[in-house]
């Protein structure tokens, strides 16, 4: 069981309110040495899909599954964080714009 994530991707049907919905969360970027280089792929834009994710209140998400090899917190295929955050600089209309903040290269 993880915590809150934080996430400021606000086009994204999981948001609420800066805070993610999704139970289980897919971190991808295999090799990454920079955190541009990683992506939530869990990412639902929410102008094509719903805002239907929005309607549950959990706050938290069960689950991190993180592709990231490279990351200090990475583990057997998991993130070991109990929290992370996820965002992006920009404004995001595709999974590959987002980024795992919390990435430590190792
Ligand atoms: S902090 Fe590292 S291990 Fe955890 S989700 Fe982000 S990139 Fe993956």
């Amino acid at each position: 069981m993880h915590g809150t994530i934080s996430c400021s991707v606000d086009s994204c049907s999981y948001n609420q309110e800066g805070v993610c919905n999704a139970s289980i969360l897919n971190i991808g970027g295999s090799g990454a040495q920079i955190t541009e280089a990683t992506s939530c792929e869990t990412y639902l834009k929410q102008s094509e899909y719903s805002n239907l994710a929005q309607t549950v209140r959990r706050g938290h998400t069960d689950t991190i599954f993180c592709s990231v090899d490279t990351c200090a917190y990475h583990d057997k295929q998991h993130c070991t964080l109990k929290e992370i955050e996820v965002g992006c600089l920009k404004d995001v209309d595709d999974y590959t714009e987002t980024d795992c903040l919390s990435f430590e290269r190792e």
